[in-house]
């Protein structure tokens, strides 16, 4: 079979949470040096929001309102087998993966974008603010935000505003509102261009600028799409439908790979099946696949950080380049974030999950190959997924191992095409990461 569906009223009706199953306890939030940084938590995320932060409940119920609107979206979404790509490769392994580009915004980050939107509506709060690098996420947060009748105010990395202008237009479209980060809005932001007018942005500045706009706004909580708990667990959803589809075609994978920026497609798509890890009942390799240029797993390191760059945040446990970090402008700008995930880092560094850095030439090379095989354009952060998925079936042709490897593709690239462009015209600076 090259395409395995389930049916609507298999959207999964629970969460699954991590938490209850972590070979350690989550090393917990710290406040900053000054304080202040835990209280600010309730003033911007919803009660229940928190409550999932930190729940060791392994099964947290999903709304009726969100359920109906994952099947309005057309979750679940398939499964397919790469035959064309296992041909042109000629291994003895089979590739499977999960298509998170076929939703409407084109990424999994609408997954969590509706129930964060609903937990919102449901304690009376009128607009959401957040950020966005690459804009699927600000994507996704404009249609759940209007689809759940709440206004949305998006903060756009600069030098992803300027690049990807027809990002504008689909957050637009969708209902929000957008503006390039540093903006002069907040305080936050006039700072930073007071001292650099043409400063490009970051995805930890444009953090910092949501936040303090939630803050001076009592109807308005602040939305992440990344990196915390709570955006991990509603993910979960895609690996939960990922592992009755691999029944249905009585498989048990043997590798499984997906993308990181800050973790939350590698998270809900592994975190399920590294439960049977933990369980014992499968023996699964699972791979992180980062930027070279934007390293958080391979060269950061496991510590205390704040997530954003201004420091109203607490502190997290987690590898991280520093707060200060700024990443090259790269194609990749869903990837381009200086911290993880502090459950993947826990599972990193216990061992569960190995990492591996790709080079940029090689990301729309795999993508390329990808497009000419299974006909789909992958988006720029998907294909590192893609490049190690083929970098270990080709290790199946030279040790002609049967094997299963499974990957997320997190989005689709067709609003990514410049990047693809400037990879054809050979324009992509050389050897660049
Ligand atoms: C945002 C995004 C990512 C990276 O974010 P994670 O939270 O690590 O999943 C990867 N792929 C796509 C298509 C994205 O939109």
């Amino acid at each position: 079979m090259n395409k395995i569906i389930l049916n609507s009223n298999e959207v999964p009706k629970q969460y699954y949470n991590i938490n209850a199953d972590l070979p350690k306890s989550l090393p917990e939030f710290k406040d900053s040096e000054e304080g202040g940084n835990l209280e600010k938590l309730a003033q911007i995320f919803s009660k229940e929001i928190l409550k999932q932060e930190t729940s060791k409940k392994r099964y947290i119920k999903i709304p009726k309102t969100v359920r109906e609107l994952y099947q309005a979206i057309g979750r679940p979404t398939p499964l397919f087998r790469a035959k064309n790509l296992e041909k042109k490769l000629n291994t003895p392994a089979k590739i499977y993966f999960k298509r998170e580009d076929t939703t409407p915004t084109g990424s999994h980050k609408i997954n969590s974008a509706i129930p964060q939107a609903h937990y919102a509506k449901k304690e009376g709060i009128e607009r959401l603010t957040t950020e966005t690098g690459a804009g699927q996420w600000g994507t996704a947060l404009s249609l759940a935000c209007t689809m759940l009748k709440l206004d949305c105010t998006v903060y756009m990395v600069k030098s992803s505003f300027k690049q990807k202008s027809t990002r504008k237009t689909l957050i637009e479209l969708y209902g929000g509102t957008i503006l390039a980060s540093p903006s002069t809005k907040t305080e936050y932001g006039r700072k930073i261009l007071n001292k650099n007018p043409e400063h490009s942005g970051s995805l930890g500045i444009a953090i910092s600028e949501a936040i303090e706009d939630a803050l001076s706004d009592e109807k308005a909580y602040y939305s992440l799409g990344s990196l915390l708990n709570h955006v991990l667990l509603h993910q979960t959803i895609i690996g939960q439908e990922l592992k009755k589809q691999l029944e249905i075609v009585d498989e048990t994978p043997d590798t499984m790979i997906a993308c990181v920026g800050g973790g939350s497609n590698f998270g809900g798509s592994c975190f399920p099946l590294i439960k049977d890890k933990l369980d014992g009942k499968n023996d699964c390799e699972f791979i992180a696949a980062e930027p070279a240029s934007c390293p958080t797993l391979t060269q950061g390191e496991y510590r205390y950080d704040y997530g954003d760059t201004a420091g109203l945040t607490p502190k997290l446990k987690m590898y991280t380049l520093g707060k200060d970090f700024i990443p090259p402008t790269l194609h990749a700008g869903g990837l381009r974030y200086h911290g993880i995930s502090p459950q993947l880092a826990l599972l990193v560094k216990e061992g569960y999950i190995q990492t591996r850095a790709v080079l940029q030439e090689e990301i729309f090379q795999s993508g390329k190959l990808f497009a000419q095989t299974e006909g789909i354009l992958a988006a720029p952060e998907s294909c590192h997924a893609i490049k190690i998925a083929i970098d270990e079936a080709k290790k199946a042709k030279e040790t002609n191992t049967e094997k299963t490897i499974v990957f997320n593709l997190s989005g689709h690239g067709n609003l990514d095409l410049k990047g693809y462009s400037d990879y054809m015209a050979g324009t992509l600076i050389p050897n660049s990461k």
